[in-house]
């Protein structure tokens, strides 16, 4: 089955190759999917017949979102959490373990409803890769639960037993990390692509997250870091030097942070949501990308920090808030995404390409930032399915 979408006003093809600028802008598009796979890209008035076509009537079409870091398996609610700290009370990580009862406390038909839900919201919303961490279990039974649901709906899994401190170790964190890089990791290993940490006050120092990361490496797990978000710290060049896919939150930077993630092969990953609902400052994209850094847009969806599931929002935040372009922010959250999962066959529409398609109710990308908060998904094609 062939499927031809023609009269494409603006496409996105994140490919320089194929069109203008470092989005690969074509105008007056047409793009071919063949079974999962994009097939063709190119002038509509050059397109080949297909089986099917669909009309896009001169809208804009880009590459689904690619969100690469959410904390999908959950339950309970932080509504009271998150009223309180909007009337002016600060954001801590222990907030976390309410989320950890509440979804011990959850059972496994639940989570796997809640998570279905969120990437249900996420998918009506052009995302159509999304990564999951694990860390609201903190136990090995908890944790490997999670990771097993979650592995269920994506390939992207993240064993983030190093969330916070498992409260049966509250004196003894020693103890926690000697957990996480042992028993739970070998429950946890065969469910998840990806180990994370959470390098911060409060959570784990850079000593302990290098004792996970590498115990995760060892199993053969590829090492993710959550890095500088509430204080500078260690995180982002621990990151840098074991070769992480990315160092996410990157908020509190010194320069010899940016020079290394610049000189390095770690993506930096903004997640705005996150300082949009703790109130606090975001991180400086600009400097970033002036450095050379490339950066990732992504949504942080959870419970605690950031309850948004959508990325525009992110790019909208990201170019109002960050000194980010529209075109940086679109290409932020698709090809940056891919990139901090290094993936190369989502993020870019381009022959080869899974067919992972966001068609707007609008002529440009550009109004993902230009129209705020407005519903723009007109139609989303996941591996050359339409889903939406
Ligand atoms: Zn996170």
């Amino acid at each position: 089955m062939s499927l031809l979408i023609n009269n494409v006003g603006s496409l996105v093809t994140n490919d320089p190759a194929l069109g203008d600028g470092p989005l690969g802008l074509v105008a007056d598009a047409a793009v071919v999917i063949e079974g999962d796979s994009v097939a063709w890209v190119g002038r509509s008035a050059d397109a080949p017949a297909a089986d099917e076509t669909v009309d896009a009537a001169g809208r804009a079409l880009l590459p689904g979102f690619v969100d690469s870091h959410s904390h999908l398996v959950f339950a309970g609610d932080r509504t009271a959490e998150f009223n309180a700290r909007m009337s002016g009370r600060a954001y801590s990580a222990g907030g976390i373990r309410t989320t950890v009862a509440a979804t011990r406390a959850a059972s496994d038909a639940e989570l796997n409803a809640n998570l279905t839900r969120f990437l249900a919201e996420m998918l009506r919303q052009g995302t159509t890769t999304v990564e999951v961490k694990s860390g609201y279990g903190l136990s090995t039974a908890d944790e490997a639960r999670s990771l097993r649901i979650a592995a269920g709906h994506t390939e992207e899994t993240t064993y983030l037993g190093a969330h916070v401190v498992g409260p049966e170790f509250a004196e003894d964190p020693a103890g926690y990390v000697e957990l996480v890089t042992g028993e739970m990791l070998e429950a946890c290993a065969p469910f998840a692509r990806w180990v994370d940490v959470f390098c911060e006050r409060g959570a784990f120092d850079g000593d302990q997250a290098r004792a996970v990361l590498t115990a995760g490496m060892a199993k053969g797990l590829a090492p993710r870091v959550h890095a500088n978000q509430l204080s500078f710290g260690p995180g982002v060049q621990l990151a840098v030097e074991l070769g992480a896919a990315s160092a996410d939150h990157c908020t509190h930077l010194t320069d010899q942070d940016v020079a290394a993630l610049a000189d390095g092969d770690t993506v930096a990953t903004l997640l705005p949501g996150a300082e949009f609902s703790t109130r606090a400052p975001y991180p400086d994209a600009r400097r970033l990308l002036d450095a050379g850094v490339r950066v990732a847009l992504s949504t942080d969806c959870n419970p605690g920090s950031s309850f948004t599931s959508s990325m525009p929002f992110c790019v909208a935040v990201a170019v109002r808030e960050m000194g980010m372009t529209p075109d940086e922010a679109v290409h932020a959250a698709t090809a940056g995404g891919a990139l901090a999962l290094r993936r190369t066959d989502v993020g870019r529409v381009s022959p080869g390409a899974r067919a992972d398609l966001l068609l707007l109710d609008a002529p440009s990308h550009v109004h993902l930032a230009y129209r705020p908060g407005v519903p723009l998904t007109a139609a989303v094609w996941q591996g050359g399915v339409r889903k939406v």
